[in-house]
């Protein structure tokens, strides 16, 4: 397993960019930084996090969730992924641990 970081922006068919991207075979994930920059003046360090956990949650096999606070909603903007936490819902931990 590894996570990568990147400063290159990642865009994928019919989605414009990613924040963040998951292999399907769960052996590594990459998070791109460039857009988690916004306009500097933002909460940087924590959209790192939250685009990281997200993605390592893709990686151990979860996959989007709906509630808007939990760390695998899937953000399309940085206004989400501000206003998730770094952490997951009960439902994605209840997964997690199974
Ligand atoms: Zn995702
Ligand atoms: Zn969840």
């Amino acid at each position: 397993m590894a996570l990568g970081v990147t400063d290159v922006d990642l865009f994928v068919p019919d989605l414009s960019f990613v924040f963040g991207l998951a292999s399907k075979d769960g052996a590594c994930a990459i998070v791109s930084t460039n857009r988690l920059k916004g306009d500097g003046q933002g909460p940087y360090h924590e959209r790192l996090v939250k685009e990281a956990v997200h993605e390592l949650g893709h990686v151990f096999g979860l996959e989007h969730c709906a509630d808007s606070r939990c760390v695998m909603h899937f953000s399309n903007s940085l206004r989400d992924t501000d206003v998730k936490r770094d952490t997951f819902c009960s439902r994605c931990a209840s997964l997690l641990t199974r």
